[in-house]
């Protein structure tokens, strides 16, 4: 049978960082059977849907690269297909009015809270139940009394689970709008699925949606519930850890495909294996070998991850990301030294594409301050005669290339009997403006000439007024 999955999230916040996984994981299966992958839309809650989630979830997904088969579908469209199947079990008398009040509900749980019992509906109107007056009903689904449920997890192993633990639940509320586990039950079966992944915290609805299952006459699909996320301190990752909309992990220097390995990663091994392209990710992934404890988020890994990536990506990939985190820093690129060029020199360095892009500014950008520190410490009256001798050397360089410019300091400092720090440092300073840049001869050739000889000059500008003030 061809292998259908899906992911399905309620559109209530961000595309977070757990849902992506666990789309991940789904998606990764699918790919790997040579399946369909299909995005539902859980929007039944219309209090607490939103178009600006739904759209937050269209975007993470496309900016993560996991792209569907089938879908989008969403629930607040098929409300007529539920309250037909809804009505099918209430003719099969697999389903039934309920007319206890609120408050009779209430009472009963109070009760139940006070002897100590799990609260769950009594079942009075289970064997028929009289119209009451100015009470609109919901219907509940008759969950079988006896026996078992159980089921093969494909994360979890096999779970078994009491029918006395399970209560009539609520299909249909008073005002005929399905309830979650009816919604999901349907689709599942009209869209074919054969797996579910989905998060652990669905783990008790699944027994009760076996029951449906078996009512509407349908094979349950194979359920894998993968594990939750902790924060580092070991409780729920939340908006406390960092835990953002994926789309935040973008605007922060991420690529998707470094979210995509941190995110495999994170509750799922492959022998040691940390790095793996989406090739190797959709040939290794095994539900089997998904953790069965929790994971604990790491930031600092991502971080790590990413550099590599950073590091690796192909040229052109790096070209394409990019100009998004130049335009948000205000670089313009269009005159100046390649960018391919600035790239390879400063790829190693950066963590993030927002660090990457921040440090190509010193090549496209003139700046008139400095960094306070970097200054004070090398730009001191002492450097005006390395740096005048610098500037005149260099100023004569017939072929601005790194070895002849690192021929010039070196000359220089030997000249000038100086340590080539003291040579070195306030021409660093002088033309990025803050100390941190790739070794100075190439940034110098990166520069081009004229901008060098005149980052210098203006060095030797800030050299001169502060040997005025020390007067
Ligand atoms: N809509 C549910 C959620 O966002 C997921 C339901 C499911 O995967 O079965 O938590």
């Amino acid at each position: 049978m061809a292998v259908v999955t899906r992911f399905a999230p309620s559109p209530t916040g961000y595309l977070h960082i757990g849902g992506a996984r666990t789309a991940l994981y789904s998606w990764l299966f699918a790919r790997q059977q040579g399946g369909q992958f299909v995005l539902r839309i859980e929007d039944t809650d219309r209090e607490r849907s939103t178009e600006e989630s739904v759209q937050a979830i269209f975007d993470g997904m496309q900016w993560l690269g996991l792209a569907h088969d089938e879908g989008p579908f969403f629930q607040t469209q098929r409300f007529d297909r539920y309250r037909a199947v809804v009505q099918q079990l209430l003719d099969a008398g697999l389903a039934y009015h309920c007319y206890c009040t609120k408050e009779e509900l209430e009472a009963l749980r109070e009760q139940q809270w006070a002897n100590k019992e799990k609260p769950r509906y009594n079942g009075k109107c289970r064997d028929g139940a009289e119209p009451r007056e100015g009470v609109e009903p919901v219907v509940r689904f008759r969950n079988p009394l006896e026996g078992n449920v159980v089921w093969q997890d494909a994360i979890k192993g096999e779970i078994s689970i009491a029918n006395t633990e399970l209560d009539d639940l609520i299909i249909a509320r008073a005002d005929g709008t399905p309830t979650y586990n009816l919604t999901v039950v349907v689709d599942d079966i009209d869209m074919g699925m054969t797996h579910v992944v989905r998060g652990d915290d669905h783990i008790n609805n699944t027994p009760r949606q076996i029951n449906i299952y078996q009512a509407l006459g349908a094979e349950p699909p194979v359920f894998a519930h993968v594990p939750m996320i902790l924060g580092e301190d070991g409780s729920r990752l939340s908006k406390r850890h960092g835990a953002v909309g994926v789309m935040q992990y973008r605007d922060d220097g991420y690529l998707p495909e470094a979210v995509l390995n941190y995110l495999v990663r994170l509750g799922w091994s492959h022998g040691d294996q940390e790095i793996f392209s989406i090739e190797e990710m959709i040939q290794h992934f095994r539900l089997e070998n998904v953790n069965r404890a929790p994971s604990t988020f790491n930031t600092e890994k991502l971080l790590w991850l990413n550099q590599q990536y950073i590091k690796s990506v192909e040229m052109s990939r790096l070209l394409e990301l990019l100009p998004f985190y130049l335009q948000q820093a205000g670089i313009d690129t269009a005159e100046g030294p390649s960018l391919e060029a600035v790239l390879s020199e400063l790829r190693e360095r950066a963590n993030t594409l927002v660090a990457l892009a921040e440090s190509c500014r010193m090549f496209y950008q003139d700046f008139d301050e400095y960094n306070a520190g970097a200054a004070k410490k090398h730009l001191k009256v002492s450097a005006a005669e390395p740096l005048t001798m610098l500037k005149e050397k260099l100023a004569a360089l017939a072929n601005w290339e790194a070895e002849a410019i690192q021929a010039v300091v070196q000359q220089t400092a030997e000249t000038l009997e100086l340590g080539m720090g003291k040579v070195g440092m306030p021409l660093r300073v002088a033309v990025s403006g803050s100390g941190q840049s790739p070794s100075i001869d190439i940034t110098l050739a990166l520069l081009g000439q004229q901008r060098a000889l005149a980052r210098i000059d203006q060095a030797l500008a800030y050299v001169a007024a502060r040997a005025e003030q020390a007067r």
